[in-house]
């Protein structure tokens, strides 16, 4: 499965992913944008194009994986 994180030490804390996908970003406590729910929505995928510095990124998530192997 994917998910969305956010790479917060290159983040330029400009609000732009907190203000057009509220459900999945919040600002972290010095401003830095955290990802407060990491389901990959439409408006997930728009702004990891618009983030200024290329901070968000889409990545698979093997955890569910890994947990089905014995
Ligand atoms: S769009 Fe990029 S630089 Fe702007 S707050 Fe979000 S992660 Fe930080």
């Amino acid at each position: 499965m994917e998910k969305v994180v956010v790479d917060s030490e290159r983040c330029l804390r400009c609000g732009l992913c907190v203000g057009t996908a509220p459900d999945t970003f919040d600002y972290g406590e010095d401003g830095e944008s955290v990802v407060k729910n990491d389901t990959v929505t439409e408006q997930v995928r728009e702004v990891v194009d618009m983030c200024p510095v290329a901070a968000i990124s889409i990545v698979e998530d093997n955890t569910e994986e890994e947990k089905t192997e014995e």
